[in-house]
């Protein structure tokens, strides 16, 4: 039986990464930039004004002065500021050629000078400003040819606002895995049934898709297969047409566990059945492979959902991270100290269901009591899971273990 960290390398050996391609910019956050992004223009474009307000020269602060144009963002000035005067200007209009410092209108007074003209009046320290106050001066914050987004970034919303700045309307990216999922089992019923004697709701194939969903993947749910060898089948086939099948249930050694045998004979290849993990250590995955580039990744989930949950994390995750081009594929684990004792029967390593909180000297963890993997709703109160090595063992208060995060 492979330990975890074997499955997990087995798993990434078989997943290839996507071909990178070119997607609709709002399509791609939560993708990986395949390209690096420099800007095509200097940002700001041109010398701008940062307040709404009244655009001088130093010297001539000390006397009321005429108004002799207003530009407002989106406007081109006309005149250049080349004799006392003031320009009034709104909040990112390009600057007159000439002025040395806006003035914000709540710093300044209308006055009516002796021929009846309005005049604007300035305070006199304004003589004293630095040159360019308030004053955004074109290529401030980006140079044309600057990099912008570096390839190999997450695109969250900064990184689409920067690439929408730079004019991109597409963008290079690895694209989303479109991933099956097919929940086994003949007691299950749909969501909106009430469970008949014997039956429960299939609340798995939400879960995953809802799984699939937060790591950027795009489910396709094929629904509920009977475990009847001709029905399996024939979702099975279905399912090996997405870039990843994901099975829950039907993996154990009942006699009504048909998905090995079944995958087998769809042309499957297995790449291992059961890993030392608690919970899912039934996990089955292979590959269909269909040509050298080109092959469906198949994970059978035991169908326990605390295991289909955290057997999704542990082994599927990775591989769809891996397909989208983000590093480090493999989930990363933090160091967090444990609030309350905890004692663990370890014949395999668990992922215990926990809340890792941060505080200011560091992350803590508390395991959240459970009553076994098919527990969904402790998980609720959950946003992690403890690792805790083989062993029986009580780990005292205070005492540093791993967590991922979910
Ligand atoms: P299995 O892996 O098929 O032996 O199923 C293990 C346990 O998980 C059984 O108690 C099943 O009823 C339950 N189970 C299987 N599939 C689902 C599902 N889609 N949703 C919720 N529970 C499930
Ligand atoms: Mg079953």
């Amino acid at each position: 039986m492979m330990e975890v960290s074997e499955a997990v390398a087995a798993v990434l050996r078989e997943t290839l990464p996507f071909e990178s391609q070119a997607i609709p910019l709002l399509e791609t956050l939560g993708l990986v930039l395949a390209e690096e992004v420099r800007a095509d223009a200097d940002s700001p474009p041109f010398d701008k004004s940062l307040v709404d307000g009244f655009a001088v020269r130093l010297a001539d602060c000390a006397t009321p002065l005429p108004v002799i144009e207003t530009v407002a963002a989106g406007q081109v000035p006309t005149y250049v500021l080349d004799h006392a005067a003031a320009i009034q200007i709104m909040t990112g209009a390009p600057l007159p050629v000439g002025v040395e410092v806006v003035v914000p209108v709540e710093h300044t007074s209308q006055v009516i000078g002796t021929d009846g003209r309005p005049l604007v009046s300035v305070p006199s320290k304004v003589a004293s400003w630095k040159l360019g106050t308030n004053i955004l001066r074109r290529g401030a914050s980006t140079k044309l040819g600057d990099l912008v987004v570096a390839a190999g970034s997450e695109l969250r919303p900064q990184e689409l606002g920067a690439l929408a700045e730079c004019g991109l309307a597409r963008v290079t990216t690895r694209r989303r895995p479109r991933v099956a999922v097919l929940a086994t089992g003949d007691e299950l019923v749909s969501v909106e049934q009430t469970p008949g004697p014997g039956q429960i709701r299939n609340s798995n194939e939400t879960m995953l898709c809802a799984q699939l969903l937060r790591a950027c993947a795009e489910p396709v749910p094929l629904g509920i297969a009977r475990d009847e060898r001709a029905h399996l089948r024939e979702r099975i086939d279905l399912g090996l047409q997405a870039d990843v099948l994901v099975l829950s249930g039907g993996v154990s050694m009942g006699e009504k566990d048909l998905v090995p045998s079944e995958l087998a004979s769809a042309g499957v290849r297995q790449v291992f059945h059961k890993a030392n993990v608690k919970p899912g250590k039934p996990i089955w995955f292979g590959v269909l492979d269909r040509g050298p580039n080109s092959r469906t990744m198949v994970f059978g989930l035991p169908g326990n959902p605390v295991s289909s949950m955290v057997c999704f994390e542990l082994f599927v995750r990775p591989a769809l991270r891996r397909m989208m081009g983000v590093s480090p594929a493999e989930s990363v684990a933090v160091k967090a100290r444990l609030t309350t004792p905890h004692t663990t029967k370890g014949e395999r390593p668990t992922y215990q269901p926990a809340r890792l909180e941060w505080r200011a000297d560091g992350a803590i963890v508390t395991a959240v009591p459970w009553v076994g993997s098919s527990d969904l709703r402790a998980t609720v109160a959950a946003n992690s899971m403890a690792l805790f090595p083989v062993g029986d063992q009580t780990y005292e208060a205070g005492r540093t273990i791993e967590v991922i995060a979910w």
